[in-house]
């Protein structure tokens, strides 16, 4: 019997005992989580020029902007009621016979919401924000309800979401964690990204294990590297899963 790409997808997933999910924004999007990279350009009241979203989540622009950078950000990058889709719950329920690390780029906290329990957050998480003065600590409901830049309770201070800006580095804890996690790993699972966000793509060449899995709606430059390529909506390609028995 030949084996379709689900039915394959299945019995790696079946045969591997420490598993790496390296995800991106893609496996958000069916929670209702745009990238926030393909928004538009937003207008700077002051200057009379449109920045780039990247332009915007710099850590220039938060020094020099934080008005705008706030009405970007609440806009385009915090969705306090989004809620983790199947294939964050897939994810989850591996831990049950399985060891498994989710390395993500995504910054809105559905791998945990959805059960996960060993996630490295390369990019921070919306769910952590800090007062610059006195580090005290909010969630993103609380700079929800806030009005423009939001003001520490406590001591008046700005508070500087826990995401990492364009310009600013990575956590090294975070990092070696995650190269750790994908050279012990047997299984790499790449989901929903073309791997081009900074330091992605350095970090599959960490990996030495038996299979490499890329599953993304369109063609990767990093396909040819994979054991098993699949370019459909990971949704569609759970649900084309027998999730019992895994
Ligand atoms: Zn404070």
């Amino acid at each position: 019997m030949v084996m379709n790409e689900f039915e394959i997808f299945k019995s790696m997933i079946n045969h591997s005992r420490n598993i790496v999910f390296f995800t991106g924004a893609g496996i958000s999007v069916p929670s209702g989580i745009p990238d926030f990279r393909s928004a538009d350009g937003l207008y700077n009241q002051k200057s009379k020029y449109t920045y780039s979203p990247e332009e915007i989540v710099s850590h220039t622009y938060y020094m020099n902007h934080k008005e705008d950078f706030y009405e970007f950000y609440k806009a385009k990058m915090v969705y306090p009621t989004a809620k983790p889709n199947l294939a964050h719950k897939y994810i989850a329920s591996l831990e049950n016979n399985k060891h498994v690390t989710v390395i993500t780029q995504n910054i809105d906290g559905l791998h945990q919401e959805a059960g996960s329990s060993n996630v490295i957050e390369l990019h921070g998480s919306v769910k952590r924000n800090y007062c610059e003065k006195c580090h005290a600590f909010y969630d993103d409901k609380f700079i929800m309800a806030q009005a423009g830049v939001p003001k520490c309770p406590k001591c008046g201070g700005d508070i500087k979401p826990d995401v990492v800006l364009y310009e600013e580095s990575l956590d090294e804890e975070n990092i070696n964690n995650a190269i750790q996690a994908i050279m012990k790993a047997d299984t790499l699972v790449v989901i929903g990204t073309s791997l081009v966000v900074y330091p992605a793509a350095g970090f599959i060449r960490y990996f030495k294990g038996n299979a490499l899995i890329c599953i993304n709606k369109t063609k990767t430059s990093y396909d040819s590297m994979c054991d098993l390529v699949i370019n459909d909506d990971i949704i569609n390609v759970i649900k084309n899963i027998d999730e019992k028995g895994i």
